[in-house]
């Protein structure tokens, strides 16, 4: 990350209607609220570029770039998100459950949360074809820091190696489950051969930041349009 940027990532989960049953009802942004979201984006001259284009020294980075994250990889991506995408031509990462490929939200389920269904493979390659990016968010959606260091590792490579075993391409970004890492955990992702990962804390990118731990902003249900513009005009360390 050599070239001087300012660089906003935003983080969205679920691009839903609300279901009122959910235990995380933050994460749903409608996908009415969605569409003006990259409305604005849009108006404010951002083109939006995979994750793995920040690492690249090749890639010729736009005027003003945004990153746009998916984290899970729900199928809501694929039927609401992505066709709102497309018509603002924006690309976008999506951060896969190596082991709930196909699967549900099972982490959520487990504490009473309603069951989303997650992409299965043809669905993957479908979003794939239409320009979408993936990278790894561990094979169970693991609490990195709750865990061994032996089953850190096994989350963190082995979710590289099985996604990249099912996929015909390259896994080259991580993400933390509920942003939780220690400093340990990020020099495992890098061991294990991924050139960024994105955390959940908030502010926007810059040449300093630590590839192993990008900020995000995070878009949630309650994100009004001028909420969401005045994120992206904000600095870049700051907080909310
Ligand atoms: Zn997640």
């Amino acid at each position: 990350m050599s070239q001087t940027f300012r660089i906003p990532i935003l983080m969205y989960h679920k691009v839903e209607r609300l279901n009122r049953r959910s235990t995380v009802q933050g994460h749903y942004v409608s996908p009415a609220l969605f569409r003006k979201q990259m409305a604005v984006l849009s108006a404010m001259g951002y083109s939006a570029v995979p994750l793995n284009s920040l690492y690249n020294p090749g890639a010729k980075l736009p005027r003003k770039p945004v990153v746009i994250t998916f984290d899970d990889g729900y199928v809501n991506f694929l039927t609401n998100a992505l066709p709102i995408l497309r018509t603002y031509k924006f690309v976008s990462t999506v951060f896969l459950v190596a082991n709930q490929l196909g699967g549900t939200n099972a982490w959520d389920t487990k504490h009473g949360d309603v069951e989303e269904r997650l992409m299965d493979v043809p669905q993957i390659l479908e979003a794939k074809a239409a320009g979408t990016a993936f990278g790894s968010h561990t094979l169970d959606h693991a609490d990195l820091q709750a865990v061994s260091a032996a089953e850190a590792w096994h989350q963190i490579e082995g979710s590289k190696m099985k996604l990249e075993k099912e996929l015909p391409f390259e896994i080259d970004t991580f993400c933390y489950p509920y942003g939780r890492k220690t400093p340990e955990v990020c020099d495992m992702v890098k061991r294990a051969g991924y050139r960024l990962a994105c955390s959940t804390e908030k502010g926007q990118n810059t040449e300093d930041t630590n590839p192993f731990a990008l900020r995000r902003i995070n878009v949630r249900r309650d994100t009004s349009v001028p909420v969401f513009a005045m994120k992206l005009l904000r600095g870049p360390n700051h907080g909310r």
